[in-house]
């Protein structure tokens, strides 16, 4: 059986490899179909397709874009785009554009609870100046010894309610649909078990994301717990809609589950990639 990673993030995003070392990684670990999903960000593709050439893996050119829907930040992952498509380009650029100030407030607000030179220290994990994101805070507060994981700080910090949260607004639902759409992609709603919609606001999100053309939603990611693997397999059986899988890896050791550890799709399910090879 075919092995399936299609949620993975570089160092051209919030993870710590470059897109090739993250190519082997995931080679290593016995992916054999191998996407790459950088939030927002396209820059990557181009060298993680020859590495898995190389590496004899079959690659799919994918994106993960950070969007607000209902006041909440929902991540849609689109896959087997053309990742040269001007649109795509132009509106990741637009999503991209605030990330700099957010990030000097995130770092003000630390500085307000005692923690100075947050901005500078999570440069120091930035490989792209054009994307700063929360976990490359979190990597630094770590650096510092103020906690001990990354997932220690988003308990503490960066998040709603907690010093270092800054709200932002990302794309709109049919803005990154539409992106992915026209760039020939399929849309994914990525993890989501880990939004904090109730029953019905999750419906209403999948009703809508329907509505604008998708038909997947991630199953079994490194984001879910096992327990979520089984209502989200049931949730796209109940939908008609196909399942996805990936690790959402970020960095070796970071990592909730391993390349090697995840479990296939259920059998109940159709998996995305069905009609791909
Ligand atoms: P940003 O796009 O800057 O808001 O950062 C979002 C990223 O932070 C996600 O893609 C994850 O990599 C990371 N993240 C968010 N929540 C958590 C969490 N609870 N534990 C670990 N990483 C998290
Ligand atoms: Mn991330
Ligand atoms: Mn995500
Ligand atoms: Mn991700």
């Amino acid at each position: 059986m075919l092995k399936v990673d299609l949620h993975c993030h570089s160092n051209v995003s919030d993870g710590v490899l470059a897109p090739p070392a993250v190519a082997a990684y995931a080679r290593k670990g016995g992916v054999d179909v191998w996407a790459l999903t950088d939030h927002d960000e396209v820059g990557g593709i181009r060298a993680a397709r020859a590495a898995a050439a190389e590496l004899g893996m079959r690659f799919v050119a994918g994106v993960e874009i950070s969007v607000t829907w209902a006041n909440q930040t929902v991540h849609v992952v689109g896959l087997q785009l053309d990742e040269n498509n001007r649109a795509l380009i132009d509106g990741l650029a637009a999503t991209r554009a605030g990330r700099e100030a957010r990030a000097r407030e995130i770092s003000a607000q630390l500085e307000q609870a005692g923690i100075p030179g947050a901005y500078e220290g999570a440069l120091r994990y930035v490989a792209n100046p054009d994307l700063v994101s929360r976990t490359h805070f979190a990597r630094y507060l770590c650096e510092l010894g103020i906690c001990s994981t990354t997932s220690e700080v988003f308990r503490k910090y960066l998040t709603e309610g907690k010093p270092g949260y800054v709200p932002h607004r990302w794309a709109t639902l049919s803005e990154a649909m539409g992106w992915i759409r026209g760039a020939g992609g399929i849309p994914v709603i990525a993890h989501p078990g880990r939004y904090k919609f109730d029953a019905t606001a999750e419906g209403a999100l999948f009703d809508e994301f329907r509505q604008l053309g998708g038909n997947t939603i991630e199953v079994v990611t490194g984001s879910h717990t096992p327990d979520q693997y089984a209502t989200y397999a049931e949730i796209a059986r109940r939908y008609g809609f196909l399942a996805s899988r990936g690790t959402d890896f970020h960095a070796p050791g970071e990592a909730r589950v391993e390349f090697a550890q995840l479990p296939p799709l259920p059998s109940s399910v159709t998996p995305v990639w069905h009609d791909w090879f």
